[in-house]
């Protein structure tokens, strides 16, 4: 196997490498993408590896929920690059009015609410939030803080 630095080996495979978790060597090697002496990637972990798609989709949520909350723009970039394959992943699915789906929905949705409060865009921010209280019912979650204060 060749070695590679942590920054060559995301520059060289980003989408294979998104969410996992890259274990470095201890001493330094060369590496073949920069040719320096870095510590170099030695396994690739893969937090997600065993969970079901529905334990998959509840961390998603819990990350996401937290970064909208913090208000945290840089946080929720970085999410809705990550569950982009979850996304795809519960869209491929049979059903098509299945819990996963709307799930997905609503994930997407909640990045979206996020961005559209924060930069105000002029995007149908309360639309956003009826459709994301919908899918948070249909994805079996039902009130959640956000849907909540919406029924109010
Ligand atoms: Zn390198």
């Amino acid at each position: 196997m060749a070695d590679f630095c942590e920054n060559c080996s995301k520059h060289n495979d980003e989408n294979f490498l998104r969410g996992k978790k890259l274990i470095l060597s201890k001493e330094l090697s060369l590496c073949e993408g920069c040719g320096q002496m870095k510590q170099v990637v030695i396994d690739i972990k893969d937090p997600n590896k065993g969970l079901t798609l529905m334990q998959r989709l509840d961390r998603a949520r819990e990350a996401i929920d937290k970064a909208y909350e913090a208000e945290n723009s840089q946080e929720m970039g970085r999410l809705a690059k990550l569950i982009q394959d979850l996304y795809f992943e519960c869209y491929n699915l049979d059903d098509d009015d299945c819990k996963e789906r709307h799930y997905a929905e609503y994930l997407k949705l909640m990045v979206m609410l996020h961005f559209e409060f924060i930069f105000d865009g002029g995007g149908d921010t309360e639309g956003t939030y009826e459709a994301c209280a919908y899918e948070a019912y249909m994805a079996g979650f039902g009130k959640n803080r956000l849907t909540g204060e919406l029924r109010q």
